[in-house]
Parts: C-alpha cells; sequence; structure tokens
C-alpha cells in the first residue's frame, strides 16, 4: 500500500534528478538518477586509507591514521553542485544519502572493525540556527546507518574565532582556528578510536584543528572521512 501511494505521489509531484534534472523512474533513486550517481567523481582513498593527497594535507597539521574523502571535489564540477544544494537548499536528505554511499565503499574494505564511532565536525551556533542543521551530521548518519557506527553529535562545541582569518599568516591562522573547538566530555572520547566527519576539505586547517581537540582530551587513535576533497 505505502508504494503504491509513493508511486501515486510520484506521478503528481514528479522529482527530478538534482544532477541531470531529468525525472526520476527508477525505484531506490532518491536524489540523484542512477546515470548521475555512476558518474560521481569518486576517489580511491578507501583502498588506500593513508597514502593519499587528503591524507598528506591533513597530517602536515595532525597525527592521524587515515584520511578519506568520497568525492574530489572541482569548480564547477559535480561535487560541488551537490555540496551547494546540500548547504543552500535545505537537503539534509541528500547529504545522508551520499554518505551511505559512501559508507558502502568503506564496507567493502571492513573499515568498520578499525573505529568505535563518527564525531562530526560541529557548526557554530548561529550557524547551526541559520541553516537549521549541521550538514556533516547527516553525512555521519549516512555512514553510521551503513557502516553500523555510532554517531557521536555534542561531543565537541565550536566557538567563533576570536578574530578573522585574514592578513594572517599561516601560523596565525592556524592558531586562530586551533582554539575554536572543545570536546564537551573528553571522558566519552577517552581511549576511543574515532573519525571525524567533514562536508569539503579545501585546506584542511579547520578539519585538523578539531581533530587535534579531541586527540588532545584522549581519543586514542583518529580518523578522518569527508564527503569531498579539493586537490
Ligand atoms: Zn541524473
Amino acid at each position: 500500500m505505502a508504494s503504491i501511494l509513493a508511486d501515486f505521489w510520484n506521478l503528481v509531484f514528479p522529482r527530478t534528478c538534482l544532477g541531470c534534472r531529468e525525472r526520476i523512474l527508477l525505484e531506490g533513486e532518491q536524489n540523484l538518477c542512477t546515470y548521475c550517481r555512476s558518474r560521481l567523481p569518486q576517489t580511491d582513498h578507501h583502498l588506500f586509507p593513508s597514502a593519499n593527497a587528503l591524507y598528506d594535507k591533513l597530517a602536515a597539521f595532525v597525527p592521524l591514521r587515515a584520511g578519506m574523502a568520497y568525492l574530489l571535489f572541482t569548480k564547477s564540477g559535480r561535487a560541488q553542485q551537490l555540496l551547494h544544494s546540500i548547504k543552500y537548499r535545505n537537503l539534509p536528505e541528500l547529504a545522508e544519502e551520499l554518505g551511505s554511499w559512501h559508507g558502502g565503499l568503506l564496507a567493502e574494505v571492513a573499515y568498520q572493525q578499525r573505529l568505535d564511532a563518527l564525531v562530526p565536525v560541529p557548526l557554530h551556533e548561529k550557524r547551526l540556527r541559520q541553516r537549521g542543521y549541521n550538514q556533516s551530521h547527516h553525512i555521519a548518519l549516512g555512514l553510521g546507518r551503513v557502516l553500523g557506527l555510532p554517531v557521536w553529535q555534542g561531543v565537541v562545541e565550536r566557538h567563533l574565532p576570536s578574530s578573522t582569518q585574514t592578513r594572517k599568516s599561516r601560523l596565525q591562522r592556524w592558531q586562530n582556528v586551533e582554539e575554536i573547538f572543545r570536546v564537551v566530555a573528553p571522558e566519552t572520547v577517552q581511549g576511543c578510536r574515532l573519525a571525524l566527519v567533514d562536508d569539503i576539505i579545501t585546506t584542511g586547517a579547520t578539519t585538523a584543528a578539531c581533530g587535534m581537540a579531541l586527540l588532545e582530551a584522549g581519543c586514542a587513535e583518529l580518523d578522518c572521512l569527508a564527503l569531498a576533497t579539493a586537490q
């Protein structure tokens, strides 16, 4: 019955693919059609968790075990289009769907056995109120559903940087970003193997600062997972 209702609903309000704008027809397709999904700029990071460009970028800031992104971000490319939809078109379910696809790749290499929990990079409160949701939290929910891992939201807090980032040296910017994260409940993370989950990693400094806060609070092993990485 539910499926008949869903079919009827789709007939009256046809959904379109966020990639090609064609109608979504097949069962199981939610936001992207099968063709567009097959053309996503996927990385092979799940096969090389600590030997890829993202890992090298993050390892310059923070000691981590693995750094893996699902998609490669290029200007005006498909990953950028999807991230824009997640951020500005109120589509937390797209974040979750993409997270679950990344989870599918990671499950192929039994990645879940190496972890205790997923920790989304938090937004600061003001931004969270504006957007209504933290996209990284929804990416983590998709990953966690497929990998069978808990998502620990709220163990890290994010504050506004004390001053603006412009006209600062690389070191000053790092010091500035390093102090914006605080682990709320250090006893929760102590001795745990955690993967920090972010939406897009560009310089890596912010993600690394959040990871550093977890390590300083006693996290035993740190990984970073991102929906996309810019090269
Ligand atoms: Zn499509």
